[in-house]
C-alpha cells in the first residue's frame, strides 16, 4: 500500500520526510507520474481531486483533505470504500479564533466607520457600547465555533451559538436546528459564521436571515464564500439592517476587482486568511489518521458521508 500526495511542492518538502519517517513501509508518491502501482494507492492527500482519481486508483480507502474543509470534494462521485478526512489541528483553531475575535472586536468598536473617517480626516468619536451589553452569536459549534467562543469569552460579550444538534456549553446560550434559528438570530447583535458549506448551508446568509437580526447587526463571515448572498448583504448594508461586515471569504475568490465590496465603507475584506494549514501539523495529523485507520481505531477528522461535514 502507498500514499499519493497531490499538493504543492512546498508542502511536500515538509510532508515527505516526516511521513516517511513515521510510516517507513508506506511509499510516498508525490504525483501521478511517480505512482509505480495504481492498485497500491490506499491513501490520497490533496485539496481538490483530479476528475479520474477513483478510476485510476480503485483501492483508495482514505481521501485526506489538506485543509479544514471538505466542501471542495464531490461526495456524489465518492466510491463506497472511500472515507473522507478533514484536518483538525491546533493552529487552525488558534488562527480562526484569532480572526473571529479580530472581526468581532473590529465591528464592536466601529472600526469600519473609523477607517472611513480616517480617510476623510474626520475626527468624530462614536458612542461606545459595553461588551457585556453586546450579544455575539456564532453559527456552527464545531471545533472552530467552539474555539471562537472560548476566545471571545474573556471580553464579557453575551455569547450564543447555533448548531444542527443540541449542545450544552458553559456560559453560552445554545440554539439548535432550523426551528430555533429565528430565536438565535433575533438576539445576535454580531453574527459570526463558522459553518461548513453543505447543501443545507449554501446561501444561508441571505435576505431572509439578515431580516431576522436586530437592526444594525454586524456580520463576521469566516465560513465559505458560498454561504453568503452578496447582493442581499449589499441591500442590508444599504438599508442599515446590517451596519457593517468583516468578510474573509467571498464568492468567487479572488473577488473580481469591480465588486462593490472592495470599496464599500462598511465592509472590511480579507483574502481567505482566517487560517492556513501549518505543514508540519498537517502531516502529523495525516500520519495519525492513517495509523488509526490501519489499526482499526477511530480515525480523527472522519467526515460523515451523509452530513458531508
Ligand atoms: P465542524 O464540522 O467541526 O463543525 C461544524 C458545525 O456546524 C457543527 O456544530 C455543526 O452542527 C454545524 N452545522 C453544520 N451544518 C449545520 C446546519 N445545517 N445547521 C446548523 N448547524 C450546522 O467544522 P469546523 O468547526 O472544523 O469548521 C467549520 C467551517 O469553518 C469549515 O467547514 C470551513 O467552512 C470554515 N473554515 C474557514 C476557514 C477560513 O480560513 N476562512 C479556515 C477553516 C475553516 P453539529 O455540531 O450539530 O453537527
Amino acid at each position: 500500500m502507498a500514499i499519493l500526495y497531490l499538493s504543492s511542492p512546498e508542502r511536500r518538502a515538509v510532508w515527505q520526510p516526516i511521513l516517511s519517517a513515521a510510516l517507513p513501509d508506506l511509499p510516498f508518491w508525490g504525483s501521478a507520474e511517480e505512482v509505480l502501482d495504481p492498485s497500491a494507492v490506499r491513501f490520497v492527500a490533496c485539496w481538490v481531486t483530479p476528475d479520474d482519481l477513483f478510476e485510476r486508483y480503485p483501492n483508495i480507502e482514505l481521501l485526506i483533505s489538506v485543509g479544514a474543509g471538505v466542501d471542495q470534494f464531490d461526495f456524489d462521485t465518492l466510491p463506497e470504500n472511500v472515507q473522507v478526512v478533514r484536518m483538525i489541528t491546533p493552529s487552525i483553531r488558534e488562527m480562526v479564533s484569532e480572526y473571529a475575535t479580530l472581526g468581532v472586536l473590529a465591528l464592536h468598536r466601529d472600526l469600519p466607520q473609523y477607517l472611513q473617517q480616517q480617510h476623510q480626516q474626520h475626527w468624530q468619536p462614536q458612542p461606545i457600547q459595553l461588551a457585556r451589553r453586546r450579544r455575539v452569536g456564532v453559527m456552527g459549534l464545531g471545533q472552530l465555533g467552539l474555539a471562537a467562543l472560548t476566545a471571545l469569552a474573556p471580553f464579557g460579550f453575551q455569547l450564543s451559538g447555533w448548531s444542527r444538534s443540541r449542545k450544552e456549553i458553559a456560559g453560552v446560550s445554545t440554539f439548535a436546528g432550523v426551528r430555533e434559528l429565528p430565536a438565535f438570530l433575533a438576539q445576535s447583535d454580531l453574527l459570526v459564521c463558522l459553518l461548513p458549506l453543505t447543501s443545507e448551508t449554501h446561501g444561508i446568509l441571505d435576505e431572509e436571515l439578515f431580516a431576522q437580526l436586530p437592526k444594525g447587526a454586524g456580520l463576521v463571515h469566516c465560513g465559505r464564500g458560498e454561504h453568503l448572498e452578496s447582493d442581499a448583504l449589499l441591500a442590508a448594508l444599504q438599508s442599515g439592517q446590517i451596519s457593517s461586515a468583516m468578510l474573509d471569504v467571498t464568492n468567487p475568490e479572488p473577488l473580481p476587482k469591480t465588486h462593490p465590496f472592495w470599496a464599500h465603507p462598511s465592509v472590511i475584506l480579507t483574502p481567505h486568511v482566517a487560517s492556513e494549514t501549518d505543514f508540519e501539523e498537517g502531516v502529523e495529523f495525516c500520519v495519525q489518521a492513517i495509523q488509526a485507520h490501519l489499526s482499526g481505531s477511530a480515525v480523527p477528522g472522519l467526515v460523515s458521508k451523509i452530513q458531508r461535514y
